[in-house]
């Protein structure tokens, strides 16, 4: 399926109104899909599988800025730490040690967001405010860089639900904002639920289905 041309440029014009990053979320969906909205001018895509993402970054431009948006499990992160942009998912202290190490490996920085549980659903991962306080205690590692937060609401079609769930990582968020100067990303929002991410203070929202069509 092509890209929906004018979904994006109404969501360029909404996410540029309020200074919000759109990653173009490309899993599953063919290099081609890429190249168009490369073509429009787009540079952020997400992936979620280290095995597609590696198979995918080559084929295309290298200008690409590659956000690594599933689950990551320490022993592939080396695949992808010559190249990725920002680790949106990160819930461990060993993975971030693990990021660092791989970081060191290529000689430089990996930007990561930690991920934070805030939905209801049992099966979401990242962390609870405990683990993250622990997390975010830890002192920072040259090659891993925590810039921020990531989350996911439930999948729900109440919409209060979801706004608290929103505010609540928006809260957490603010909580440490003063850290560092560099942690100034929210990732939160997908195609269903990003309206209320960015009402809710959403810096950088994840979408896919809505640009690409359904998986
Ligand atoms: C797939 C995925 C998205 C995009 O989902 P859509 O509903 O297609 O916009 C965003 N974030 C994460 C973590 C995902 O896995």
């Amino acid at each position: 399926m092509p890209v929906n041309k004018k979904r994006y440029a109404e969501l360029k014009e909404l996410l540029n109104k309020s200074g919000t990053t759109l990653v173009a979320v490309s899993k599953t969906k063919p290099v081609e899909d890429i190249r168009e909205l490369y073509e429009l001018g787009h540079r952020d895509f997400g992936e979620n599988y280290v095995q597609e993402l590696v198979d995918k970054q080559p084929q295309l431009p290298h200008d690409i800025r590659w956000h690594f948006i599933g689950h990551l499990q320490s022993n592939k992160v080396k695949y992808i730490a010559p190249f990725v942009h920002l680790v949106h998912g990160v819930d461990s202290a060993s993975l971030l040690r693990e990021i660092n190490k791989q970081g060191l490996k290529n000689n430089r920085v990996i930007d990561c967001l930690l991920q934070v549980h805030v939905a209801q659903e049992e099966t979401k991962f990242g962390l609870d405010e405990k683990e993250l306080d622990k997390l975010m205690a830890i002192p920072a590692y040259p090659h891993a860089r925590i810039r921020g937060l990531m989350g996911m609401a439930s999948f729900s079609s109440d919409t209060t639900l979801v706004r608290r769930e929103f505010n609540r990582l928006k809260q957490l968020f603010i909580k440490y904002t003063h850290v560092h100067p560099e942690f100034n990303i929210l990732s939160m929002g997908m195609s269903g639920d990003y309206a209320i991410a960015i009402e809710e203070g959403s810096t950088m929202v994840r979408i896919g289905s809505l640009l690409f069509g359904n998986r």
